[in-house]
């Protein structure tokens, strides 16, 4: 899977930053972007200097915090992550936005993604087209269901599954990476 780096820069206060998505379409026209997102510097919406998005190699956790070192120490493989400097949040709460935990997508309330490509979802696709396994989340348990891309629910429900496919799979690769 492609990562898309949005190099910006910040109207307001001029700080650059990169911004690293699986989303082509991070940045863009306000129905899907964010219109340049925030700044993580002086917080305004809105206001950026963009560049991208640029396709570059790998996926975002090779890039963020970079690639695991392995070292053989006694004959074991021993992986040495990257240095890096971690810093305390605001006490959960304070702020609303931003301070609710969130885990890997795939394990919130309300991630959702699709089964196309699935064993299950070609076989539905070749006997009944129109209908779609859904994954979602719902009361902290994954729930498999099925919505029929005809009616409204339906097709509104596949294209939101649809958005999160990517960043489900984002999720289960850097997973398997941690194992490995
Ligand atoms: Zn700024």
């Amino acid at each position: 899977m492609a990562t898309h780096e949005y190099r910006i820069k910040c109207q307001n206060c001029g700080l650059h930053y990169v911004v690293l998505s699986w989303d082509e379409q991070w940045a863009g026209a306000p129905e899907h972007g964010r219109r340049g997102g925030f700044c993580p510097e002086c917080g305004i919406p809105g206001g950026k200097m963009v560049w991208g998005p640029v396709e570059v190699e790998g996926q975002i956790f090779e890039r963020v915090p970079g690639h695991v070192a392995v070292e053989e120490i006694n004959g074991e493989k021993i992986a040495v992550p990257p240095s890096m400097m971690i810093t305390q949040g605001p006490p959960p709460g304070l702020y609303g936005i931003g301070s609710k935990q969130r885990g890997p997508y795939g394990t919130n309330d309300g991630d959702i993604w699709d089964a196309d490509g699935s064993d299950v979802q070609n076989s539905m696709d070749a006997r009944e087209p129109g209908k779609k396994l859904i994954h979602e989340v719902i009361d902290g348990e994954e729930k498999l269901y099925v919505v029929e891309t005809d009616t409204e629910f339906g097709a509104e429900t596949y294209k939101r599954a649809k958005a999160g496919g990517p960043r489900y799979m984002q999720a289960q690769a850097a997973q398997a990476a941690r194992d490995n």
